[in-house]
């Protein structure tokens, strides 16, 4: 297994961590026999880092890796878990939900304590909140030890959350067509350069750059000499950044989990070829080919006054186009911009006042451009979404 240092704390971390966000289903439910089995095999061929969250499966992610990490695998491993935006009211909420992850996981104390899911709204009502009090509190308690966030928002507000706090990690969404969205490359070499450990979730984009691609960018694959899969290229794209720090998989099955620890222990820093590094390229832009509108995510164009995240919106209705699965998309774009987790900011809000339209470079008719994607996407099936993810996630708050 490769395995790369946390810059603040030199923890020594494997390259490939363990995603419990899809653990493997039977009849509807998490199969936990099969999770629990696949998560120790992890950790007996070298995975020590295990990433879940509060609201993953309805609350039985944290169940099914506590009950994995008994019998002696606690001690072997890094495990992550997330404060989640969605349930917490309160300064108390904070207290509460993190005594009920500690239950759940069957540990009394985190490693790796994540802010679920950052934006500049949820950040902001964080904040309000006492977020900060919390964390150093919890802490000096010992029921945490490493603090971070994870990152679904803007490049702006990357910069803003990382230079706000001494964090020793955070968590972006990274992969090859990922590189100018949310944090993208910018943000992954800020973070490095403040000698933040960088921890990467959605490396193949949800599965979506490993299966059911377009035909072109299968051709293009299929011509590269080695030839390789898809899903090897992907991730040992990612692993070719030495700011990379984990990156983050789920893997559902044995043969999943082998592929892609042999990716791993070869995918060093830079280790890529020219040659294939022109393959990526190739299939970058069949990609971008697809693309509805040409928003890089760069961020210029913000704040917007009547409160749009204009990047992501964009960044949601090009995903729109690109994958096959829109259901998921309008559900990250329904509790990212429309109210599921902080203050609304979707495309319906624009008034069409002009004020970013000079700001951006690529000459995007912005307000035109928000009208569609606001057709598209605020609509009933995205409410319908939202208030079904709501009723979900909020009744896992209580005791358990
Ligand atoms: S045109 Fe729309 S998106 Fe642009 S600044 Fe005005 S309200 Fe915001
Ligand atoms: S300025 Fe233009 S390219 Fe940049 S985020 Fe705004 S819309 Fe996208």
């Amino acid at each position: 297994m490769q395995y790369r240092t946390v810059p603040k704390n030199g923890d020594s971390l494997s390259a490939l961590g363990f995603g419990a966000m899809r653990l493997p289903m039977k009849r509807g439910r998490v199969d936990e026999e099969k999770s629990i089995r696949l998560i120790r095999m992890a950790i007996d061929q070298g995975i020590n880092y295990i990433d879940t969250a509060f609201p993953y499966h309805g609350g039985d992610s944290e169940k099914v890796v506590g009950k994995a990490l008994r019998d002696g695998y606690r001690n072997r491993v890094k495990l992550a878990t997330k404060l989640p935006p969605w349930n917490v009211n309160s300064r108390e909420d904070m207290d509460k939900i993190l005594s009920i992850q500690l239950k759940r996981l069957q540990t009394d104390c985190i490693d790796y304590y994540l802010l679920h899911s950052l934006n500049a709204g949820i950040w902001k009502k964080f904040l309000e909140l006492g977020v900060i009090e919390f964390l150093e509190t919890s802490r000096a308690e010992g029921k945490i030890k490493n603090i971070g966030f994870s990152f679904h928002g803007d490049r702006k507000t990357f910069h803003e959350i990382i230079d706000a706090y001494d964090w020793t990690f955070c968590q972006i969404q990274y992969n090859l067509l990922d590189e100018e969205n949310q944090a993208g490359k910018d943000g992954l070499l800020y973070a490095a350069s403040k000698k933040i450990a960088v921890i990467i979730m959605e490396p193949l984009r949800g599965g979506m750059l490993a299966g059911g691609l377009p035909g072109e960018v299968k051709t293009i694959y299929k011509r590269a000499d080695p030839r390789r899969s898809a899903a090897d290229f992907g991730l040992s794209w990612i692993w070719n950044h030495p700011q990379v720090t984990v990156v983050l998989s789920g893997m559902n099955d044995e043969k999943h989990l082998a592929e892609n620890i042999e990716t791993c222990n070869k995918a060093l820093p830079d280790f890529m070829t020219d040659a294939d590094l022109a393959v990526i390229e190739e299939v970058k832009s069949v990609f971008k080919n697809k693309m509805k509108v040409g928003c890089t995510g760069c961020s210029y164009c913000m704040p917007c006054p009547f409160g749009v995240n204009i990047p992501l919106c964009f960044y949601y209705y090009n995903q729109y186009y690109m994958v096959k699965n829109k259901i998921i998309t309008r559900g990250f774009y329904g509790m990212q911009l429309m109210g599921g987790g902080g203050t609304p900011a979707n495309a319906s809000l624009c008034r069409k006042c002009g004020k970013c339209l000079s700001a951006c470079p690529q000459k995007i008719a912005i307000p035109d451009e928000l009208q569609k994607v606001s057709q598209k996407l605020d609509n009933w099936q995205t409410k319908l979404f939202i208030m079904i993810a709501q009723k979900l996630f909020r009744p896992a708050v209580k005791d358990e």
